[in-house]
Formats: structure tokens, C-alpha cells, sequence
């Protein structure tokens, strides 16, 4: 019998398994040089927090939710996003009554059963930003421009972020009462007819062509958005303008949670196909009340680390091998194993890379995993090398090799590899 991973996950395996670390880091660095400090919640949580946070009306909760029993008969599901959990953690350790904005960012696995296929998985890897507890078009600027530095610090050139403000509770439920009255004139299927009753505005995200036909004259949310809302916007954009940010306005711009207001951005990456999001987010100032916390008005973003690999593929970045090793050992004989085996520790220590050959294959064999290895040079130790106390140094790409005393050799590699 033998196993495979499940349906709309995937393994990630060397070499390329290096490019998720590195993305990863990437793209929580410029958060963590903004005072943003690192929190972990747990995989799982109480469905309800999910429900109730992310919405129920919302593909997310009807239908992608993992969810199960515990032993003691508790509803729980794996997240399959971030910010609810950081909130909950937030109100459940009164953060809320310190500094404020309290700077959070994450990074892990989430889980949804959605359709999988290229780009979309059930298993996939985020890392989260979240500012909580301010209320300040500058915060959520600040946020853009750290996710835009993350992908930029990785090389990717055409990553293009669209911009919108979703209003709030004074003036989202006109524009709502708008839409509704627009999209109940339209000519759709029931499930949709569904949506426009209790939601409406996810409606403007429908992606089927015949469905985006009919709204081309919709009502916009930033038509309706109410003097303060506007004024809000209006700063976030120049901000991000004084930044150096380019954007595009879509006013239909949604995004699949129900719990954002104001500002809300993605960033699209045209490389990607149907699934072109490599991240998102916006301003949330309701969700904290919605799961029993104080007001607590917040914005965040996350970025997804698969598709940010994916698209740096697409712009072929990933072209080279992201890490290898930079000395292979080769010991020929079972004395020089024993003599090479502390040698290898010491240049370990001492900030070298190092690889050795293991399971006695014989040099030949041996000198294949140097050269599959990457290693720049190869350390062979032979038995007349360790009568004349020194070791073979052959450099793998112009197969050049000298003999270095022993008690040099940490040096000298040091010494040559940092030129
Ligand atoms: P969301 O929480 O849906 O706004 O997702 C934020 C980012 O996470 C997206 O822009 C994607 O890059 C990534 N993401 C979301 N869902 C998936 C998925 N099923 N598979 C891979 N990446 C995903």
C-alpha cells in the first residue's frame, strides 16, 4: 500500500522548498522593521469564531470550512485565515488596554476545501500583518507599502496592487439598500438571487462573464461612501502616492471576507492565471465587537507564500538554486573519516557550509554528491594526506586542486569564501 499527499495539497521538496523559507522571510521582513512583533495562535480554533468572524454568508464559512468534533463534542475548525485568531488572542490577553496600535505579524499553514487546482490549495501558506486598535489612514498606507517592499525585495516586477474603500456602518447600508435594488432587476440564478439578500456586494465579485455584463452599470461603493469615509480614502491614497506606490481604483473591489470596511487592496500578480491573488486585505473596524471584544478598529493584510513562489517562477527568479552548500568532504578510507569528521564540525562552527560523504560509496561515487551537492569545493582526504598532515582542496568548477596543511584549512576556506 502506498500513500499520496491528499487531493489540493502538495510536498515541498529541495531545491525548491528553499525559495518558501526565503519568501516567507521576504515578505515578513519589512513588517518586523516596523515594530511589528511575531504572534502564533493555534491551527485550530472554535468554529464559531469563524463563523461569526469571517461571516457566514461567505464561500470561506459555507462551504470551506475543515470542521470537526473534538472528544469533548466541541465544534472546531482549522483556520482557514488569520486575523479572526489574532483578534481573538488580542481580546483574550487585553492587549486592547496597552499601546495602541498593538503590531502583530504571523506566518502558517491555512486550510480551506476549496476547488483545487493550479494556484488554489487546500494546504497553503500565509504571512500575516495586522495593526489593531488605531484608526489612521496612515496605518493602513503603512501596511500597503510593507507588502509592496516584501515583493519587491524578492525581484518581482509585476506584482499590481488595486485599491478601494468599502465604507462604514453610516453609509455602507444605503449603498447596500442600492445595490440590492440594482441587482434584483438582473437576470440571475437563484443561488445568486440568494447572495443579494444577505450580501450583496459579493455579488460584484462574481467572476462568471455573463454575470459581470449585467453589472457594468452597477451602483459603486465609493459613490456612496459618506464624508468622513471619503476623506479617509482620500489620505490613504495620497499617502501611498507620497510612497512612490502606484495603484489602480476598483471600486469593485470586494475581496471574499465580510468583516472589512473602508480600505480594502489585493495585489494581482498576471503571471498566475485564474488565481492572480498574491495577497490582500483592508480595514476591519467591526470584527472585534462581532467576536465579543471592545471596538477595536484594525487593518491587515495576508500574503500568500505558494503563489508569491509561483509568480516569482513566472518571472523566472527562481532560475538559480537558492542555497547550496559550499564545502563537500571526502574522506577515503576509514582513518581519514575519523580525521575529517571533527574537521567538518570545527568549519561548521566557524560559519562554513559543509557536507560529507556518508554510507562508504567510494570516491567515485562520492565525488558525484560533490558535484550534485553545489559545493563550490571539495575537501578529499586521502591516506599519504594525512602522513603529510594536509588535505586536498579542489575547487569544482575549475577542478584545480591543492594541498593545504590541516591546521590551516579552516582559514583558507574562510579566507576564499568570502572573495
Ligand atoms: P485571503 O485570505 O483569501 O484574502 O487570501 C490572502 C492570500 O492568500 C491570497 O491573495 C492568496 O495569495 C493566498 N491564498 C488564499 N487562498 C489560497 C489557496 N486556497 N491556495 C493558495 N493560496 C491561497
Amino acid at each position: 500500500m502506498s500513500f499520496q499527499a491528499p487531493k489540493g495539497t502538495f510536498d515541498w521538496m529541495p531545491p525548491r522548498s528553499e525559495w518558501a523559507l526565503i519568501v516567507r522571510d521576504a515578505l515578513s521582513a519589512p513588517a518586523r522593521r516596523a515594530g511589528y512583533e511575531y504572534i502564533e495562535t493555534p491551527a485550530f480554533e472554535d468554529t464559531g469564531l469563524f463563523s461569526r468572524g469571517v461571516g457566514e454568508s461567505t464561500d470561506i464559512v459555507s462551504k470551506e470550512m475543515y470542521t470537526f468534533q473534538s472528544r469533548g463534542g466541541q465544534s472546531l475548525t482549522l483556520r482557514p485565515e488569520g486575523t479572526a485568531s489574532v483578534v481573538r488572542a488580542v481580546i483574550e490577553h487585553g492587549l486592547y488596554g496597552g499601546a495602541l496600535p498593538i503590531k502583530l505579524w504571523y506566518s502558517g499553514s491555512y486550510f480551506r476545501y476549496e476547488k483545487a487546482q493550479a494556484g488554489r490549495y487546500r494546504h497553503f501558506s500565509q504571512v500575516g500583518a495586522e495593526a489593531l486598535g488605531a484608526e489612521d489612514p496612515a496605518l493602513d498606507a503603512e501596511l500597503i507599502v510593507l507588502a509592496a517592499d516584501g515583493y519587491a525585495s524578492l525581484g518581482l516586477k509585476n506584482v499590481r496592487l488595486l485599491l478601494n474603500s468599502l465604507g462604514c456602518k453610516e453609509c455602507r447600508p444605503a449603498y447596500r439598500a442600492a445595490l440590492q435594488d440594482f441587482l434584483r432587476g438582473l437576470d440571475l440564478d437563484d443561488a445568486t438571487r440568494q447572495r443579494i439578500e444577505i450580501n450583496p456586494l459579493r455579488v460584484l465579485d462574481d467572476k462568471r462573464p455573463e454575470v459581470q455584463a449585467q453589472l457594468v452599470n452597477a451602483p459603486l461603493v465609493t459613490d456612496h461612501l459618506c464624508g468622513a469615509c471619503k476623506a479617509y480614502h482620500e489620505e490613504v491614497r495620497g499617502l501611498l502616492t507620497s510612497a512612490g506606490l502606484t495603484y489602480t481604483d476598483d471600486p469593485k473591489l470586494v475581496r471574499g471576507l465580510d468583516y472589512y470596511t473602508r480600505t480594502t487592496f489585493e495585489f494581482l500578480h498576471d503571471g498566475l492565471g485564474a488565481q492572480s491573488a498574491v495577497g490582500g486585505g483592508g480595514r476591519y473596524d467591526g470584527l472585534s465587537e462581532m467576536i465579543g471584544g471592545p471596538p477595536l478598529p484594525s487593518v491587515g493584510w495576508a500574503l500568500g507564500v505558494d503563489r508569491t513562489v509561483l509568480a516569482m517562477e513566472a518571472e523566472g527568479l527562481l532560475a538559480e538554486r537558492a542555497r547550496h552548500i559550499d564545502v563537500f568532504a571526502i574522506p577515503l578510507g576509514e582513518e581519514a573519516k575519523r580525521r575529517i569528521f571533527p574537521l567538518v564540525g570545527k568549519l561548521r562552527r566557524a560559519g562554513v557550509s559543509v557536507d560529507m560523504a556518508f554510507g562508504g560509496r567510494g570516491v567515485k561515487g562520492a565525488m558525484k554528491a560533490a558535484d550534485r551537492s553545489g559545493a563550490r569545493y571539495a575537501l578529499i582526504l586521502g591516506e599519504r594526506d594525512l602522513e603529510a598532515e594536509a588535505v586536498q582542496l579542489k575547487d569544482l568548477a575549475s577542478g584545480e586542486q591543492t594541498a593545504v596543511p590541516l591546521a590551516e584549512i579552516v582559514a583558507t576556506l574562510k579566507e576564499k569564501l568570502t572573495t
